[in-house]
């Protein structure tokens, strides 16, 4: 699991898609922001890790929403009892130590703090810190990376066009059937039946989104069931509790959903 292959100093286990690999080495190489667009739980996430680890930079995440403040990402004075200290924020360390910033759900963030990355983002590579008066050049091995899920909240909130336009986008969606099988089994544990059951049951869980429901179950959700069951829970019971009953609350969505459950274990 990605666990121990971290323990072991391999890189997080990341299954490409496509040629999103060789994309972001070159975002990486010629000062690109990225945005990676997609689903909840589709491996966004675990695709920076992955592109940390092969390009050989730390990562510094950030987890966006509606209070984050600049201040937040920037960096505040405190108060001590001899007078005031400088804290850098998040952002500011990423620039200063040439890291990868990750701003996941970027746009649960308030547009005035999105703004404040618009600068690292053109050919200027610096952060205006005015508390402190500091312009920092961004150090080499510097990138800013956002994720962006466009499905969720999509009427109330999105990212401004000049937000976006500062961005090379790479599109996420659920992997193949084949690929998904082979993620659910090596981060679950399970053996490759059974991992190909639970993505047999995500793909028709996935077409009652026509029937209303909200969110569709993700990869991770399927790794969540694989988990129980590589622990002894018994398949349905897993899939109930894993993947059922955190989509949603509706008596008729869930029945719908228990019924596709025991169609397939
Ligand atoms: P996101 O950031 O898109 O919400 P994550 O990267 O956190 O999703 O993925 C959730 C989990 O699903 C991961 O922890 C991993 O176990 C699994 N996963 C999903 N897609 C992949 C993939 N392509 N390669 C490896 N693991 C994946």
């Amino acid at each position: 699991m990605n666990g121990e292959a971290e323990a072991n100093g391999g890189p997080p286990f990341y299954m490409a898609s496509g040629a999103e690999v060789e994309i972001f080495t070159q975002c990486h190489q010629r000062h690109l922001a990225v945005m990676l667009k997609g689903p909840t739980g589709c491996g966004k996430t675990r695709f920076v890790e992955h592109m940390a680890w092969r390009l050989g930079r730390p990562l510094i995440t950030v987890s966006c929403h509606d209070d984050l403040t600049a201040s937040d990402l920037i960096g505040r004075f405190h108060i001590r009892h001899d007078g005031t200290q400088w804290q850098d924020g998040p952002l500011t360390r990423a620039v200063r130590e040439g890291a990868i910033c990750y701003l996941d759900e970027v746009v649960e963030a308030r547009q005035d703090t999105v703004v404040l990355v618009h600068p690292l983002t053109d050919y200027r590579r610096v952060l205006p810190v005015d508390k402190t008066g500091e312009l920092i050049e961004a150090a080499p091995g510097f990138q800013l990376v956002v994720s962006y899920n466009p499905g969720y909240q999509r009427m109330l909130k999105d990212l401004k066009p000049s937000t976006r336009q500062r961005f090379v986008a790479l599109d996420f969606s659920f992997p193949s059937p084949e690929q998904e099988a082979r993620v659910v089994a090596h981060e679950s544990g399970i053996d490759a039946g059974m991992a190909h059951g639970l993505v047999a049951l995500g793909g028709r869980l996935r077409m009652l989104q026509d029937q209303g429901l909200a969110e569709v179950p993700s990869t991770r959700l399927l790794v969540h069931a694989g988990r129980l069951m590589a622990g002894g829970i018994e398949a349905r019971q897993a899939c109930h509790t894993a993947i059922v009953a955190p989509l949603s609350d509706d008596p008729t969505l869930v029945s719908a959903m228990r019924d596709l459950v025991d169609a397939t274990f």
